[in-house]
C-alpha cells in the first residue's frame, strides 16, 4: 500500500484516508486539497454540486469535482467561440512556439503529471510515464509540421498557367472532445493539440473518474501561453454533459466504447457535423513459427498487461504457431508469473490496479464465465484485495471457446486467451474474426513476410515485433480503427486535417469557361473536346 509519509510531486504530503473527509473527521485526502482545488477551479461549473473522486490505489478521496450544467456548456462554447475568432488569425509560427513551450513544460513537470495519473487511475508508474511521453511526441510533431499540414497549398489548375488554384485549411471552429479514463492525461490532450494548432478552440469533457489529470493538462496549456478561453473544461455525466457538447460542437472527437461511439455518430449525423471515433478492440497478436520467442514473450507481457489491459490497443487474443506453441507458452507464463503488482507511486511495480469496481466486476465475470465453461487458467485468475480494492492478477487462459464471453467481447482488463494455429492463412482468418479492427501484432524474424501478412489483417494499426508502441508513438502515421473500432484517424496529416475544412480558391486569367470571341456553343464544345484529347496525350492528370 502507499506510503503515507512520502511526499508527491503533485503537491504536499500524501496522506492515507479510509473515507470521505467531508463527513468523517478521521479521514483525510490522498492529495492536498489546496492543490486539487487549484486544478478543479478550471472546470466551468455553476451547479453547486460536486462529485468525489477517490484513488483506486486505496479508496482514499482525492478531490471534489464541481459539476457543470447545460448552461455552463453553453457559456463554455460562447467563450471558446470568441477566443477562437482571434486565435484563427494567430500566425502558424506563434501557435507552434506555444506548443513547443507546452512540450517543454510536460517534460519538466512529468513527475507531477505521473503522480497524479497514478493516484487517479491506479496504474503502475511505468505505464503512467507513457502518457507525458505520448503528449510530448504529439506536441513536438505537430509544432514542427504545422506548415506542412496547414499552409496554403498550390494545386494544378484546369488550364495550365491560366487557372491558379490554392487550397486553404479553414478551422472548423469549436471542437468537442469527449475522452475516457484509461489514459487520462493522453486521451484528454492528444486529440486537442492538433485541433488547437489548426486554429480551433476546444471544449473538453474528460471522464468523471479522471478529471484531475485532464485539468493539469489544461493548466499546462495555460502556462505555455495559450489563451485560457481557448480550452474549456466541463464536467458531468456523459449522457448529460456529453450530450450538451454534441449539440453545440462544430466537430466532435470521441474516444471510448463502441456503444457510446454509435450514439455520438448518430447525433453528429443529425446535425451534419463531422466526428472521429476511437473505439474498442479485441486485438490479436500472432507468433509465427520463425519468431524470436524470447522477444515475443517479453512483448506479449507488455501487449496484454500494460495498464492492466485497460488499453484500447491491448492484446486480448494470441495465436501461436503449433511448432513453437509450447516453448512460447512456457516463456510467456514464466514472465507473467514474475510480474510484481503494487499500489505505490514508485517505479517498482510491473502492473497496478484496475480503475474501478465496475472494471473489476467485468474482469471477474468474464474469467469466471470462461472457467465455468471449461477454460484453463495458466496463471492469474484472482482478484487481489490484499493489494488494493480493484487489483486483479495478470491472467492467461487456454481453451477459450466461442460460447465464452471473453472469446469475442472486449475485456479491457489483464486477461489474454492463447490459441494454437496450424497454418498461417487460418491464423489470419481467426485474427480477423469478430467486428473489431483496432490493432494487431505479428512476431516473426522475416520482416517481408510479416509485412505481407499485415496487409491481410483488418486492423487500423499492425505492429511487427512490437505490441502497440511502434505505431502509437509514430505520430507521423495515422492511428485508428477499422470496422467497429472506429471512424477517422488520430495522428499524422489525417489527425490534424480532420479539424479543418478544405477551401479551394481558383483565380482565372485570360480565358473563361464559356464561348469567347463570338464562338458558338457548339464550336466551344469542339474546342474543349480537342483540348481534353491533347491533355491526355500530354500525360496530364
Ligand atoms: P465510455 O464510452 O463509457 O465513456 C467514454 C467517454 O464518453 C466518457 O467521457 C463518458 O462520460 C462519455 N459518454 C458516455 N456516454 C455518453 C453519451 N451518451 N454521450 C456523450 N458522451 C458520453 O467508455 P469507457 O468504458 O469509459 O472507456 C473504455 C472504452 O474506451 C473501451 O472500449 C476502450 O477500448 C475505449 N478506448 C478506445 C481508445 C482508442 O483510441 N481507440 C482509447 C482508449 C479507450
Amino acid at each position: 500500500m502507499s506510503d503515507a509519509s512520502q511526499p508527491t510531486s503533485a503537491g504536499g504530503p500524501r496522506l492515507e484516508g479510509p473515507s470521505d473527509p467531508e463527513h468523517d473527521p478521521t479521514a483525510s485526502y490522498a492529495l492536498e486539497p489546496s492543490y486539487t482545488e487549484a486544478l478543479t477551479r478550471r472546470v466551468r461549473a455553476t451547479s453547486g454540486r460536486t462529485v468525489q473522486v477517490d484513488t483506486p490505489l486505496s479508496g482514499a478521496p482525492l478531490a471534489h469535482v464541481p459539476q457543470s450544467t447545460d448552461d455552463d456548456v453553453e457559456e463554455a462554447f460562447a467563450r471558446a467561440r470568441r477566443a477562437q475568432d482571434t486565435w484563427a488569425r494567430t500566425p502558424l509560427e506563434a501557435r507552434a512556439a506555444m506548443m513547443m513551450r507546452f512540450h517543454d513544460l510536460v517534460l519538466e513537470r512529468q513527475d507531477e503529471i505521473i503522480d497524479l495519473i497514478v493516484l487517479e487511475s491506479g496504474k503502475a508508474r511505468k505505464h503512467a510515464f507513457d502518457e507525458p511521453l505520448h503528449i510530448a511526441l504529439t506536441a513536438r510533431y505537430y509544432a514542427r509540421t504545422i506548415e506542412k499540414h496547414l499552409a496554403t497549398e498550390r494545386k494544378m489548375g484546369v488550364v495550365p498557367g491560366l487557372t491558379r488554384v490554392e487550397v486553404n485549411r479553414v478551422p472548423k471552429g469549436v471542437v468537442g472532445i469527449i475522452s475516457p479514463w484509461n489514459y487520462p492525461f493522453t486521451m484528454a490532450l492528444c486529440d486537442g493539440l492538433p485541433a488547437l494548432l489548426a486554429g480551433n478552440a476546444v471544449v473538453a469533457k474528460p471522464d468523471a473518474q479522471t478529471m484531475l489529470s485532464a485539468l493539469l493538462g489544461a493548466r499546462l496549456l495555460d502556462e505555455a501561453g495559450f489563451p485560457q478561453d481557448l480550452w474549456q473544461v466541463v464536467a458531468g455525466p456523459g449522457s448529460e454533459i456529453g450530450t450538451s457538447i454534441l449539440q453545440r460542437a462544430d466537430y466532435v472527437c470521441f474516444t471510448g466504447s463502441t456503444a457510446t461511439g454509435k450514439i455520438i455518430a448518430k447525433t453528429c449525423a443529425e446535425r451534419l457535423v463531422g466526428c472521429s471515433l476511437e473505439l474498442g478492440g479485441k486485438n490479436p497478436l500472432l507468433v509465427l513459427r520463425d519468431a524470436d520467442l524470447e522477444k515475443a514473450a517479453e512483448g506479449a507481457v507488455r501487449a496484454a498487461f500494460s495498464n492492466a489491459g485497460q488499453l484500447c490497443v491491448s492484446i486480448e487474443r494470441m495465436f501461436v504457431a503449433d511448432q513453437v506453441y509450447d516453448r512460447f507458452l512456457d516463456r510467456f507464463v514464466a514472465r507473467t508469473k514474475a510480474m510484481t503488482l503494487g499500489a505505490t507511486l514508485d517505479w517498482g511495480n510491473d502492473m497496478g490496479s484496475l480503475v474501478s469496481q465496475a472494471q473489476l466486476d467485468t474482469v471477474v465475470a468474464q474469467v469466471d464465465d470462461a472457467v465455468a465453461k471449461g477454460a484453463r487458467v495458466l496463471t492469474g485468475g484472482r482478484a487481489r484485495p490484499d493489494l488494493g480494492p480493484y487489483f486483479y492478477e495478470p491472467t492467461i487462459l487456454e481453451g477459450v471457446t466461442p460460447d465464452m464471453t471473453c472469446f469475442g467481447e472486449e475485456t479491457f482488463g489483464p486477461v489474454v486467451s492463447l490459441y494454437r494455429f496450424h497454418d498461417e492463412a487460418e491464423a489470419v482468418s481467426r485474427a480477423n474474426d469478430g467486428d473489431y479492427g483496432l490493432n494487431g501484432s505479428i512476431y516473426s524474424q522475416d520482416g517481408d513476410r510479416a509485412r505481407a501478412m499485415a496487409r491481410e489483417i483488418r486492423c487500423g494499426t499492425v505492429n511487427i515485433n512490437e505490441a502497440f508502441g511502434a505505431t502509437f508513438a509514430s505520430i507521423d502515421s495515422p492511428m485508428g480503427g477499422m470496422r467497429q473500432s472506429g471512424m477517422g484517424r488520430r495522428q499524422g496529416s489525417e489527425g490534424i486535417h480532420r479539424y479543418t475544412e478544405s477551401q479551394s480558391v481558383a483565380t482565372q486569367r485570360l480565358v473563361r469557361f464559356a464561348p469567347m470571341l463570338g464562338m458558338s456553343d457548339e464550336t466551344y464544345a469542339k474546342v474543349m473536346t480537342a483540348n481534353l484529347k491533347i491533355m491526355k496525350k500530354l500525360g496530364r492528370a
